[in-house]
């Protein structure tokens, strides 16, 4: 599966790396070197250059898609004139109702259908999305990860190392070629996490030497915990932990185990990387050249920094399918400072979970579950793992893996801890697991509320 022959990293970095863009035409490097040289730029040279792509992609987006005509006309916007998003506020927000019954519609008329790079989406949201960026556009969505990807120590020409459910294994000789010359990637399927799985990653690891850990926060904790109990070192120069939320106690393990901290990073399918740790880890700097974030309360108006509220983006780069206001379904809250570091892109403190997943109290106030969870787990000794799925509003099941320490006493202390922050009538059924089950897209829920509507309270 990896290269037969290890190219040294510089060379890669610095001959490999170039020439294969060269050869495929992208601008993914020039982005890169481009996103690299601005990122320290002044908070007022940022505002200049994101005012004239949003201005660019709106006015595109309504030349170009009936879908956008319609909306603009309707919200009396004139695209010529939105410099910013306040300008935007009459919009309506693309919901992924709207993407899953509009594809054509938002999709811009000067692209054909097919030249469009799709993505994946929709696992575990209940609604397929399709969604489609232009090549150009993936190819400045790749220049922004990668320069993220240095944020945490890792240099452009090391190999990376993916922990990942179902990796994919290159099918045409163009792809083998390049995994062998220039992704130099090592991978292991967490979908069959065991001893054996983890000592032949270790064993590639040592012939590949990554300067990268990748993957799932939750699977990168599972390897972290296997490799301390196998006794096996693995020091790459960065982490990165992305697609999920990253559960504090979680994070420490993974930073003791590998000695390096945790750059969490969190993007999406529909629009790729929308904010990323840097080196200082004080909170998660929005990729603020290629997207704007807007956390809103639930009548539409803007949260405080601070406060919590739904997350909807606009991408800047992708012509192929404009996505203008498009509401996530994630949840998260907005720094009220800017970073340490110097750099002028605004933080995201926190990402606190999908919508769908936040829990409700008895008396209809929403609880963010992932909070529950990371209390529950500094608080308890001997709790491995937990995941609450709430199926009505007064019944709540835990699943459980216990670790060392674990107390029979600990069932009745958690029973009261969630009856405080739920209600007084909850029941709780405790299931007792050796590892919390995986969504079909290989990642890992830790709160799931299946209650359907919001109750009255
Ligand atoms: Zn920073």
């Amino acid at each position: 599966m990896s290269a037969l022959f290890r190219l040294p990293d510089c060379f890669v970095g610095h001959v490999v790396e170039p020439v294969w863009d060269l050869y495929e035409r992208s601008v993914r490097l020039q982005t890169y070197r481009r996103l690299e040289l601005d990122q320290f730029d002044s908070p007022h040279a940022l505002a200049c250059r994101r005012a004239e792509r949003l201005n660019r992609i709106v006015r595109h987006a309504v030349a170009t898609s009936p879908f956008y005509r319609q909306r603009f006309d309707g919200a009396g916007i004139d695209p010529a004139k939105v410099r910013d998003m306040a300008d935007l506020a009459s919009l309506p927000l693309l919901t992924k109702v709207d993407v899953s019954t509009h594809t054509d519609e938002i999709i811009s008329d000067r692209y054909d259908r097919r030249s469009l790079v799709p993505a994946k989406t929709g696992g575990s949201t209940g609604v397929a999305l399709h969604v489609y960026c232009d090549a150009r556009g993936v190819e400045r969505r790749n220049g922004a990860a990668l320069l993220a990807d240095t944020w945490s120590g890792w240099r452009l020409g090391q190999p990376m190392a993916a922990v990942w459910g179902n990796p994919p294994e290159p099918v045409t000789l163009r792809n083998r070629l390049r995994r062998a010359l220039k992704d130099r990637v090592v991978f292991l399927d967490t979908m069959k996490l065991d001893e054996a799985a983890v000592r032949a990653f270790a064993a590639d690891w040592r012939r590949m030497k990554p300067g990268l850990l990748f993957g799932h926060a939750h699977s990168i904790f599972l390897l972290a915990e296997m490799v301390e109990s196998m006794g096996i070192e693995l020091r790459p120069d960065g982490i990165v932990a992305t697609s999920m939320m990253l559960l504090q106690p979680e994070r420490e393990v993974i930073e003791r185990v590998f000695d390096r901290q945790v750059t969490n990073r969190y993007g999406c399918e529909e629009v790729s990387l929308i904010a990323c740790e840097c080196e200082r880890h004080e909170g998660l700097h929005i990729n603020a050249e290629h997207v704007a974030v807007e956390v809103l309360r639930d009548d539409g108006t803007a949260c405080a920094p601070g406060e919590d509220g739904r997350l909807v983006i606009t991408e800047l780069v992708n012509y192929g399918m404009p996505m203008l206001r498009y509401e996530v379904g994630d949840r998260g809250e907005l720094h009220d400072r800017l970073c340490s570091c110097g750099r002028p892109h605004p933080l995201l403190r926190a990402v606190t979970g999908r919508v769908a997943d936040f829990l409700f109290a008895a008396d209809g106030s929403r609880v963010a579950g992932i909070s529950l969870i990371e209390n529950t787990l500094t608080r308890h000794p001997g709790i491995g793992q937990l995941q609450i799925v709430q199926d009505e509003v007064s019944r709540l099941t835990v699943n459980l893996v216990r670790a060392e320490g674990w107390r029979e006493d600990t069932v009745e202390a958690l029973t009261t801890f969630f009856r405080d922050a739920l209600g007084a009538d909850l029941r709780l059924d405790v299931t007792y697991m050796d590892r919390i089950p995986r969504e079909p897209n290989g990642k890992y829920r830790f709160s799931i509320c299946r209650v359907a509507a919001e109750p009255a309270s």
